[in-house]
């Protein structure tokens, strides 16, 4: 669309072109002489602002700034295109007045915990997230360990706050890739055992607070949960810091379908019975929220509640939505 649109300048097309667009982008054009940087009206993803000495750049999240030396400046803002020209920057709003849709899931999973987002940094935000979760949901045990790493922050918050102990129960190999966004089963699971190494004399006997992010599928929990009894520990309670996920992603994330989630139409109990887990608790949504410092008017938090900000709220589709032809540009 904005290569074949007629105006004379890019800032103009874009401008023209984004009340037409649904979902989530965070977009950056480079032509001969600038860069052109937009973001949704909605602001569904992270897009920041950043300065180089006297010169500006952009970027998804605001730990690349820190790679690369730059100053954090600022969020660009939900509708708003940002020119990058030699010496400066030009901005201005292409679309306002649409509710505000950041993902709930970038705090809690997505970003690093390096970045800063909604004005705060999401290591902090996740450590927050577990000591709520250890005032919400309390366990009987000897000590916490974290899925490492997206368990980390969390489970020192839980640790901070219920007074366990806390240690690495599994040391990890860093040389894999995150096996949540790896395709196929079989993939997943090789992935899950070349990745996480049980450590039996640190588990050995204990009564263990486990502590992760997230359960999609369940089959990584699953096996997590064995590997621990395997290597002797003598009871499994999971906490997870963040609610269930029952909803696919319209907003670019991979998710997998409804029907393959771990908590698709049951209850805490079940997925904890299909875990094989001795015990398992979900944060809160509130709870979510208070750990960011954050409301539900600004948010998506579709994927955990199914009401989706954008396109009318629907829930009951799959996570193609928004990429046939006809909804994704409305006219
Ligand atoms: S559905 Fe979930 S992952 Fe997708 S944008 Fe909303 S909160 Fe984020």
């Amino acid at each position: 669309m904005l290569s074949t649109h007629p105006a004379e300048e890019i800032e103009d097309a874009v401008a023209d072109i984004m009340p037409k667009l649904r979902g989530a982008f965070s977009t950056v054009v480079m032509t001969e002489d600038r860069v052109v940087a937009f973001r949704d009206p909605a602001g569904i993803r992270p897009l920041v602002l950043g300065r180089i000495g006297d010169d500006y750049c952009v970027a998804s999240e605001s730990c690349a700034f820190d790679i690369m030396g730059a100053e954090y400046m600022r969020e660009i803002e939900p509708g708003e295109v940002v020119t990058l020209v030699p010496g400066g920057i030009r901005t201005r709003m292409a679309v306002e007045g649409v509710r505000k849709s950041f993902c709930l899931f970038e705090y809690i999973y997505f970003a690093r915990p390096d970045s800063r987002m909604g004005g705060t940094v999401l290591q902090a935000a996740r450590g927050r997230m577990g000591e709520i979760l250890a005032r919400e949901a309390p366990a009987e045990a000897d000590l916490v360990i974290a899925v490492p790493d997206s368990g980390t922050p969390a489970a020192r918050g839980y640790a901070r706050a219920s007074g366990l102990p806390q240690d690495d129960g599994f040391v990890k190999n860093r040389y894999v890739a995150r096996t949540f966004i790896q395709p196929g089963d079989d993939l997943r699971q090789h992935g899950l055992r070349m990745k996480f190494n049980p450590l039996p004399e640190i588990v050995s006997g204990k009564r263990l607070v486990v502590v992760d992010d997230s359960i999609v599928r369940g089959n990584t929990t699953r096996q997590i949960v064995q590997m621990l009894r395997d290597a002797g520990a003598s009871e499994v309670h999971l906490r997870i810091s963040a609610p269930p996920i029952r909803h696919p992603c319209h907003f670019g994330i991979d998710m997998p379908t409804r029907e393959e989630m771990a908590a698709h139409e049951k209850t805490v109990d079940q997925i904890a019975a299909d875990i094989g887990a001795d015990s398992l608790a979900y944060l809160s949504l509130e709870g979510v929220y208070e750990a960011v410092g954050g409301e539900r008017a600004t948010h998506c938090d579709a994927c955990f509640t199914g009401e989706y900000p954008v396109n009318g709220g629907v829930s009951d589709t799959g996570k193609y939505l928004l990429e046939s032809a006809d909804s994704t540009i409305t006219a």
